[in-house]
């Protein structure tokens, strides 16, 4: 089922020497490829022999592409000789297992695509790794909740992911293997898709930084769809540095997504230097309401404290709709999900039940084989919601909340620059608590998901630890702000050194 690193790493023989490039950060990586310190192949069998050392133990990566990476390597070797490199060339990055890639396998972390190799690369895979790209090196296709759905890693059909902080606790999700990789250095920085949450509160979770921008401002072309209307791509990495030049590099308007916004980016690195003094940042008090765990309040508080130092205004504000943001999104996500899984049919492409005598025996056997428990409970939940007689009930009157919780952020943003509260009710729970209780691991979202709702930019970074475990800190912005929500996590962490913090035993 793995595919392990290929020939010609011999792990053993370069790890020592190459011990410290994971603790880099991306800038520095590029410093050290262009003055020569290392070059790209050596940084990227840095990242697969640890990998191999240190991936049995997490479950982060459901695919390893050894080869094609060292083969990216090289010619990111050959680019950065010629003078023709940019600031990510020959820089190791992992992707999600959602996003399409050409000759590799997509699986979604769903035995329904075991076997499904996509005939050509997701926009963002091009963007980073292709010939006219960032030139950065692929590592793999990190494991992920089956679909995106789930708040664990729990649901996926290779099995659980490990949170490197407490192998006995879950990374979150449902991108749990691209923050389990990143938080352990088995890569820089990772690609992630934030449906209802899924960057933000699994790096909350691993003491990562996570951004999912402005609904429409990556390109979802080639990302497998979930919810439409609500998936964004994103990144997840060690700094808000880090993830700033990753995004910039994503993002941008792409004729074949014809939900993606033709706008140009703004300069997301450039905008990292600039002071905070007299910003105002929204404390919704919906955020700090019952529900929120004593030690989180306690570090999201005194980052509040930290930024106040800073010169930030602080101002409380409500989000009144805010508490009906969970049953809002459990009514759209699984209608959109329910109209777009029913591609998969046994038929066209991924898993196909044998023996079958009948068209219905083959729909019905070939869902019912392909699909996990959680996948199909959505579908389940998405048809009841469209179906005649409870679509103006339920899936209307969701659409109708919906609206009313994007005005409460146009209010807010009205008078505050940017909305602050915890990304998660508390730090990572334990492998298994929630598993039969799907409605405990829905509330999980309580604080993620009005972003997706209104399709504003959000983020996550770490503010703290409660026994030794990461708390994390969500700055919401306006429309297009990630530069803003990235300066201001970048400040944060010139004054914090949270972000520094690695988990033992993956040094
Ligand atoms: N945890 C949420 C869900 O299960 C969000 C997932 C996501 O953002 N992909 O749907």
């Amino acid at each position: 089922m793995r595919a392990g690193p290929g020939p010609g790493v011999h792990p053993g023989d370069i790890a020592f020497k190459y011990e410290p490039m994971h603790t880099l950060s991306i800038k520095a990586l590029g410093e050290g490829l262009k003055t020569k310190k290392f070059s790209s192949r050596e940084l990227t069998q840095h990242y697969l022999s640890r990998i191999e050392r240190h991936d049995p133990a997490l479950n982060s990566y459901i695919t390893v592409t050894a080869e094609q990476a060292l083969a990216q390597a090289d010619a990111a070797d050959a680019r950065l000789a010629a003078g023709e490199a940019g600031p990510l060339t020959g820089i190791p990055l992992a992707q999600k297992d959602i996003f399409c890639t050409a000759g590799v396998r997509t699986s979604c972390a769903s035995k329904m695509l075991d076997n499904f190799v996509a005939p050509y690369n997701a926009t963002i895979v091009d963007k980073l790794h292709g010939a006219d790209g960032a030139g950065m090196v692929m590592l793999g296709k990190c494991n992920m909740d089956e679909f995106a759905m789930g708040s664990s890693n729990e649901t996926s059909w290779y099995g659980p992911v490990k949170n490197p902080w407490d192998t006995g606790r879950v990374p979150g999700g449902s991108s749990g293997g691209s923050v389990a990789a990143v938080a352990a250095g088995l890569a820089p920085a990772a690609t992630a898709t934030d449906t209802g949450g899924s960057i933000r509160q699994p790096a909350a979770l691993t003491n990562l930084t996570g951004i999912k921008p402005t609904y429409g401002r990556v390109s979802r072309y080639g990302m497998i769809a979930f919810a439409s209307s609500l998936d964004q791509a994103g990144v997840v990495a060690r700094t808000a540095e880090d993830a700033a030049y990753v995004l910039q590099a994503m993002s941008g308007f792409d004729p074949r997504d014809s939900t993606s916004v033709e706008r140009p980016v703004d300069d997301l690195v450039g905008g990292l230097e600039r002071p905070i003094k007299g910003l105002r940042i929204g404390l919704p008090k919906e955020y700090f309401a019952e529900g929120l765990a004593d030690g989180a309040r306690e570090r999201v508080m005194a980052a509040v404290e930290q930024l106040r130092s800073m010169g930030a205004e602080i101002v409380e504000i409500s989000l009144p709709n805010s508490p009906l943001s969970v049953p809002t999104y459990y009514v759209v996500a699984p209608a959109e999900a329910s109209s777009n899984l029913s591609r998969y049919d046994g038929v066209r492409y991924g898993h196909r039940a044998e023996g079958i005598k009948t068209l219905e025996e083959l729909y019905k056997r070939s869902r019912g084989e392909g699909f996990g428990a959680e996948v199909q409970r959505r579908i389940m939940v998405g048809t009841y919601v469209l179906s005649h007689g409870y679509y103006d009930a339920y899936y209307l009157q969701a659409q109708k909340v919906r609206k009313l919780i994007y005005d409460d952020f146009r209010r807010a943003f009205e008078s505050v620059d940017l909305v602050l509260g915890p990304t998660a009710t508390d730090v990572a729970f334990e492998l298994g608590s929630k598993t039969d209780d799907p409605v405990a691991m829905y509330l999980n979202d309580i604080y993620t998901i009005a972003a997706n709702l209104a399709g504003i930019p959000a983020m996550s970074l770490s503010c703290g630890f409660v026994d030794g475990l990461p708390v994390g800190l969500q700055l919401m912005g306006n429309y297009f702000d990630e530069a803003r929500l990235l300066n201001v996590a970048h400040q944060y962490q010139l004054a914090t050194d949270w972000h520094q913090q690695h988990p033992r035993g993956f040094e």
